[in-house]
């Protein structure tokens, strides 16, 4: 599969003190379903425009379908971007706003006639040609931009943030549409997200942004089952994080010293050496067997039950253990149930499920809050 889009060392400063972008190179591949996820203020929107062709960076290569694209004008790339604002003309009718590239591109009338119903029609929007925008509902000019954005047939689709400013109901119908239109398309999307449901779910390839850095890059299981930085296992969903020191190595497992006991994590493929390191140790909440077969497993502590959250498939119990962390577990309600508050309970998880995250540079002193948060 070739790359459509390259980015190498990419610099963005605004002014003289926002680098919005810190030497971010990535590929994207051809086809591809391309999310990225990070907070407000990472640095998102300033890699779709310039992507787009309507920002300039500071230095570094971005090459889109193998030709470097600086000084390129945003209508000679073969990239289309869906404004986040839904910028839609509203003085021109619906069947303007979507001819409008092709009538920049100089294509002819027919063409342009025909080009403009076959977008319509994939963004189930036919037979609203002669509309306002005025005259359509908040999701509706959604899908206008949206035609607008395919109907001169990019090889590259980016979309900022099309999402997370609509009510739930609707998220979860555009997320379907976006999926559909990607399969029927065929060619690569580039989503940029906050939310990290948006980005399990769309993604074919995950990218999580911190900061104007790129913290990790990888399938959706691998990003979420394997996390190579605390943000990154902090970002894309709930985790536990035990700071803590490796302390030995028995050939299979390190065992890590916390301040609520000695843990145990299997080692990972390539994992270097640990010994003597500080790390977090990571466990997701789905992997705690609270009281059953706690017996047979590498990890065990003893945890008063002190809150628990309904998520409606399943209980997020908090565990207070040594009356100094809290370790969360998702337990299945019909067993949730029986679980009182104040007691206590034995809680445990197999070494092979939990995983160590170590960087070293951020992890100093170790307060995770501070880690993940930069206070
Ligand atoms: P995101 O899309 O992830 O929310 P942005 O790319 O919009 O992030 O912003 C990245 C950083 O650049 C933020 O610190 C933001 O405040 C800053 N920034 C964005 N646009 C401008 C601008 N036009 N002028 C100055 N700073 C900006």
């Amino acid at each position: 599969m070739g790359k459509i889009v390259q980015v190498k060392d990419l610099v963005k400063w605004y002014g003289r003190t926002v680098l919005a972008l810190n030497k971010v190179s990535f590929d994207i591949d051809e086809g591809d379903f391309f999310v990225i996820i990070g907070p407000s203020g990472c640095g998102k929107s300033t890699l779709m425009k310039i992507m787009a062709g309507i920002l300039d960076y500071n230095s570094g290569e971005l090459y889109i379908n193998g030709k470097n694209m600086k000084g390129v004008p945003p209508h000679e790339r073969e990239i289309s971007m869906m404004l986040e604002t839904y910028a839609v003309f509203p003085h021109m009718s619906v069947f303007d706003n979507i001819a409008f590239g092709l009538r920049m591109l100089g294509k002819d009338k027919e063409y342009i006639k025909h080009k403009v119903k076959e977008a319509l029609e994939l963004v189930q929007m036919s037979g609203f040609e002669n509309r306002s925008p005025l005259e359509l509902s908040g999701g509706q000019r959604q899908r206008v931009a949206l035609a607008r954005s395919i109907v001169i047939e990019p090889k590259v689709l980016l979309l900022d943030e099309p999402i997370s400013h609509v009510d739930y109901m609707l998220q979860r119908k555009l997320m379907e549409e976006f999926k559909i239109l990607h399969r029927k398309l065929a060619i690569t999307f580039v989503l940029t997200t906050h939310v990290q449901e948006h980005a399990l779910t769309l993604a074919d390839t995950m990218m999580v942004m911190n900061t104007g850095v790129i913290e990790q890059i990888g399938k959706p299981d691998e990003i979420y089952g394997r996390p190579k930085t605390v943000f990154a296992a902090r970002f894309v969903g709930d985790i536990n994080l035990i700071p803590g020191e490796v302390s030995s190595f028995t050939g299979k497992e390190y065992i890590v010293k916390t301040e609520i006991g000695e843990l145990k994590s299997a080692v990972q493929n390539n994992e270097p050496n640990l010994v003597g390191k500080r790390v977090a140790y990571a466990i997701r909440p789905e992997f705690i067997e609270v009281e059953n077969h706690v017996k047979t497993i590498e990890n065990k502590l003893k945890g008063k039950f002190v809150r628990y959250y309904y998520h409606g498939k399943y209980v997020e119990c908090v565990f207070s253990v040594k009356g100094s962390v809290e370790v969360k577990a998702s337990v299945p309600p019909e067993k949730a149930i029986n679980l009182q508050l104040d007691n206590e309970y034995t809680i445990g998880w197999r070494s092979r499920d939990s995983i160590l995250l170590k960087k070293p540079s951020v992890i100093e002193g170790l307060n995770i809050e501070e880690v993940i948060y930069g206070k």
